[in-house]
């Protein structure tokens, strides 16, 4: 814990930055409103995918998005040693699209997710098993 218990200041001000950005006044203008959105993980379109994709003339090279995803998600970002500085790209056949990376990036829209399905139509887990697909396809 390096923020100590100075880091709930940090969460109740991202909170109402956040409340600001999107024009909500209290707390109960958005409790629930993720509710009619949840559905089975059965039911999720297995088809859609998403990679990140890093914008080298907006890169500053501080390697944020490397460390996060090596040390929290797929590793999914490969470095190549440079001199003044390190240069970053994606794995995009090992990126998972879950996000990390854009989060932590410090400059604006450097780094976007682009979907890539992996075929036009909604499939589903429950179609994708009775159509007898094979495991490592998705
Ligand atoms: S989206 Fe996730 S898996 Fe893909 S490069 Fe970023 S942190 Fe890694
Ligand atoms: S976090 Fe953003 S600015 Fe930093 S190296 Fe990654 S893509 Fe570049």
């Amino acid at each position: 814990m390096i923020s100590g218990f100075k880091i709930i200041t940090d969460l109740c001000d991202g909170m109402s930055n956040w409340m600001d950005e999107k024009g909500y006044k209290n707390i109960d203008d958005f409790v629930g409103l993720s509710v009619p959105k949840i559905t089975r993980w059965e039911e999720l379109d297995i088809n859609f995918h998403i990679v990140a994709n890093i914008d080298q003339d907006k890169c500053i090279h501080c390697g944020l998005c490397y460390i996060s995803c090596e040390d929290t998600s797929h590793q999914s970002i490969a470095v190549e040693k440079g001199n003044p500085y390190n240069i970053y790209t994606i794995k995009e056949e090992e990126c998972v699209g879950c996000n990390l990376c854009k989060i932590v990036c410090p400059v604006n829209d450097c780094i976007t997710m682009v979907e890539q399905r992996k075929g036009d139509e909604y499939l589903n887990w429950i179609e994708y098993q009775k159509r007898g697909l094979p495991l490592n396809d998705h």
